[in-house]
Order: C-alpha cells, then structure tokens, then sequence
C-alpha cells in the first residue's frame, strides 16, 4: 500500500488522528498538506515530517469557512504540484443532554463536520476533474455513523450524514475516477476524547474511570481504545486502494464495540 507521487490534503492534522494519518501516508510516500484551525499545530507537524525528509506543507485553515478552504487547497495545489487524496479528518465535540443543548453549540458541531466535509471534498473534487486523475476522497465518521449515544446529538447527527455525503460523491464521482470512503472509529484518546472524559462524567454523574470502563469500552471485545495507529491503517488501505471496487463504502475500526 503506496501513496508515491501523491499529494494528500488532511484536515485537522495538527493533532490525534489526523496528525498519525500525515505521518503514515508519508511514510508511504505521499507529498502532505498538513491543514488545521491551529496555524501553527499545523506548521509543527510539517515540519517534523520535513525534518524526516518527507515533502510537507502547513497550511491554517478554517473548514467552515468556503474563502478559506477554497484558498487552502489551492495553495497546497500550487505548492505541492496537485491534490490525489482529501482526509476531511476535522472535528470537535460538544456534549449535553438535547433537552439543554444550545442552538448555537449544535450549529457548531453541524458546521465543523457537515459543512467542512462538503466545502473540502468540493474543492477537492474541483481539482481532481481538471486534473483528469481522480482520487480518493476520505471523510472521518465514527462509530456514531452507524450508531447514536445519549448527549452527542449533533455529532451523531452529522457523522451520519457524511454518510450520505460519501455515496452522493461515490456516484457523482466515479465518471472522474474519484473515490469517497468513511472510516468508523471506536473511542481514540486524542485530546477530543480527554476533554469528553470529565464533560460525560459530570452529565452522567459517574466517576472519569467508569467513563472509560463503563460507556467508552464497555462493548469493545478486548477493553482498548481504538488507536491512531489502527485508524492511520485503513486511511491507508482506501486511499490506495487500486480501483472503484470499495467508493462508497465505510468501515467501522472500533475494536467489535459495533459490528455491522
Ligand atoms: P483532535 O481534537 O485531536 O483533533 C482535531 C483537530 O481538528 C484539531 O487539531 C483541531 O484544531 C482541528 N479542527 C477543529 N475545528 C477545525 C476547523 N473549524 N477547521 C480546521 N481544523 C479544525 O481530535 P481527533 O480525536 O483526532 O478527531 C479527529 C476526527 O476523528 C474528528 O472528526 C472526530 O470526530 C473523529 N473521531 C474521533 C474519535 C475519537 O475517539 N477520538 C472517534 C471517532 C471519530
């Protein structure tokens, strides 16, 4: 599974799964833009692959914003010589119970990941007809793609939707030879996932260990956390992929907590 050649946009890769996505592909030998809300997460993480002797550019970007995406991916276009794969990895979490979620806290969450998946895989898809290559386009769903928990209604709500935003591009895609794939992570401690901790704790009124043991891995098959290890693994299978065999599909990485 080799990325030669290819030059792969990544959101959110300043950190956790993202940031183990940009370092995986360019081991495998992807040129990466390395694009992320923190301007300077960013650059850092560009550089350290630099410093390994990987091509890498760092890149601040809002997703939310369409002026920003649109400049960001030109750019790394200009800079890096085009754009193979998108990883619209971005994401925050936000939870409370529906009943006192704020209007303005579930826009967030549906913007972050509804919006940023849309104004990314479009710039990106723009760039992949005019180059006549194709590509892969990957969108970071969850296991709350496939199933709900209590307290997460936004962020459920929209990794359900990429979803549909993935077969949508599938069909519109494939004359383009482009691809589009959903990776369903299990529970991954990154810092999304440490800040929820205490969050869940409170609202439950249940202690941080039993969090962990109780809601987070209680149905996993093993008791461990989804690593960004296992993720980075399946970003690199679709994303090398050879051909359409797999567009459209999602595959949920989460230790058998949901088994499809
Ligand atoms: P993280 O908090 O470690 O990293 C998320 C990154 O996204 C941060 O660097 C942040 O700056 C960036 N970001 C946030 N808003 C942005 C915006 N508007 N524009 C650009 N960048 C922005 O989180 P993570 O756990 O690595 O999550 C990455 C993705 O994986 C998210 O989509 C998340 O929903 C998904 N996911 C995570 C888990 C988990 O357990 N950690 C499980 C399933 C799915």
């Amino acid at each position: 599974m080799r990325l030669d050649k290819k030059v792969a946009f990544i959101t959110g890769a300043a950190s956790g799964i993202g940031k183990r996505i940009a370092e995986v592909f360019a081991q495998a030998g992807a040129t990466v833009a390395v694009a992320d809300l923190n301007a300077d997460g960013a650059e850092a993480t560009a550089a350290r692959l630099r410093a390994l002797g990987h091509r890498a550019v760092g890149i601040g970007v809002d997703i939310t914003q369409e002026a920003e995406v649109d400049a960001a991916v030109a750019r790394a276009v200009a800079e890096l010589g085009g754009l193979d794969i998108l990883v619209s990895n971005a994401g925050i979490q936000t939870v409370a119970p529906l009943v006192e979620f704020r209007f303005e806290d579930w826009k967030k969450v549906l913007a972050v990941h509804l919006d940023g998946a849309f104004l990314t895989a479009r710039a990106a898809m723009r760039q992949m007809v005019a180059s006549g290559h194709g590509g892969s386009i990957l969108f970071m769903g969850s296991v709350h793609s496939k199933e709900a928990s209590v307290l997460k209604a936004p962020y459920v709500t929209a990794k359900h939707g990429l979803e549909g935003l993935a077969k949508v591009i599938a069909k519109e895609g494939a004359s383009h030879l482009i691809r589009a794939n959903v990776i369903c992570p299990g529970f991954v401690r990154t810092p999304l996932v440490d800040k929820q901790i205490p969050e869940q704790a409170r609202a439950l009124g249940i202690s941080e260990d039993e969090v962990v043991r109780k809601v987070m891995l209680k149905d996993t098959v093993d008791g461990e956390f989804t690593t960004v290890d296992d993720v980075a693994r399946v970003a690199l299978m679709f994303a090398a992929f050879p051909t359409q065999a797999l567009t459209g599909q999602s595959l949920v990485v989460s230790h058998g907590w949901f088994m499809q």
